[in-house]
């Protein structure tokens, strides 16, 4: 066997112990007879990974008991469009800041149901930097202010939480969660596909201050319904029960690496090594992105030759460097250096990037 250094966007790369522990209780979960995942999601044997898992994700992200915390299927882009359904009444305006591919999808989803107001764009100038606060046009009486903490595929990050007053402030934190200290008392809502830094595809974590639950919004079906999903603890039907036991892994994990304070540490380590690595390059590679709001999750970075992006490529891959292929929306190449990728893993890309140039510069 040999695992390469996985740079993949999502999903992502998990923690080798977490996957060890995964592949040694796959047979029997803790003498149980079976495998967790093929126990009844009511039985005591799942209750209590879920209920760990939770008690852990509060413990990881500080989440105050004002709030709740879902787990649910259907990934970041069902909550995108559940959003409008529970939070705007019909006819309410949302407001929606718009900083790259994912906060484009998220207006997408909600404007079948709400009137979406784009309240500051950088579309136009290519994704590459976050528009000042006052520039943006906030709407009087909007349900809640959306934006995206971390754009994935531009390597767009905000750096601080924005001040929108009274409006509840409502954050896609799907590639960014868990890699420093938030506080979760400044939103109304914070969601995560949990397939980039929480754990495995297939379950999405949707933080939600309980006030907002008793907003009527518009009419929904119960499964549709986050004030149901409350209620019944995620558990309205069968929850994704294999992919909340690998999440709940992965965030013991963290707990034990030293928490969010830890992974901020590393985080800044790891994405300064890279845009070192670029902006030292004389022009060899470039990193687009305003250097305020690069995303220390996401290096999207391109070579000065795209001649030279399917040897850099191969190469990367015969050293042990894989997923490094851009989104195809941006071209060129992406490296994801989630919680789960060591330093090691960003030093040895660091040495390769370097190393090529070397030999093609
Ligand atoms: C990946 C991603 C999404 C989409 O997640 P799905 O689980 O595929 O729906 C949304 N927002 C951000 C920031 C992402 O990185």
């Amino acid at each position: 066997m040999s695992r390469a250094h996985n740079f993949s966007a999502g999903p992502a790369a998990l923690p080798e112990t977490v996957l060890q522990q995964a592949q040694a209780e796959m047979l029997e979960w803790h003498g149980a007879g079976a495998s967790i995942v093929e126990l009844s999601h009511r039985g005591p044997e799942f209750i209590q990974v879920a209920a760990e898992a939770e008690a852990d994700l509060r413990k990881l992200l500080s989440i105050p008991d004002s709030y709740a915390v879902l787990f649910l299927g259907g990934g970041a882009t069902t909550v995108q469009a559940l959003l409008p359904l529970n939070f705007a009444a019909p006819g309410q305006a949302a407001d929606y800041v718009v900083t790259g591919h994912w906060g484009k999808t998220a207006l997408k989803q909600v404007k079948p149901y709400v009137a979406a107001n784009v309240a500051a764009s950088s579309e136009a100038e290519g994704f590459r930097d976050i528009p000042a606060r006052d520039t943006w046009g906030l709407s009087k009486d909007a349900a809640y202010v959306h934006y995206t903490a971390n754009e994935t595929i531009h390597g767009v990050e905000f750096r601080d939480i924005p001040d929108v007053g009274d409006i509840p402030l409502f954050g896609d934190f799907s590639s960014s969660i868990a890699s420093e200290p938030l506080d979760v008392s400044k939103f109304g809502v914070i969601y995560a596909g949990a397939q980039k830094n929480l754990g495995p595809v297939g379950i999405t974590v949707v933080i939600i201050r309980r006030d907002l639950l008793e907003r009527a919004g518009q009419p929904r079906a119960e499964i549709l319904d986050y004030r149901a999903h409350a209620k019944g603890e995620s558990m309205l039907n069968t929850p994704p029960s294999w992919n909340w036991y690998l999440l709940g892994l992965t965030v013991k994990w963290m707990l034990a690496e030293g928490g969010v304070e830890e992974f901020a540490r590393r985080s800044a380590r790891k994405s300064t090594l890279l845009y070192d690595v670029i902006d030292n390059s004389g022009g060899f590679y470039r990193n687009e992105v305003a250097k305020a709001a690069r995303s220390r999750m996401n290096v999207p970075f391109f070579l000065h030759d795209e001649a030279l992006d399917k040897p850099f490529l191969k190469e990367a891959g015969a050293a042990g460097l894989i997923s490094l292929k851009g989104h195809r929306a941006l071209g060129g190449m992406r490296a994801s250096i989630y919680n789960a990728m060591p330093e090691a893993g960003v030093q040895a890309l660091a040495d390769f990037m370097r190393d090529f140039q070397q030999r093609n510069g």
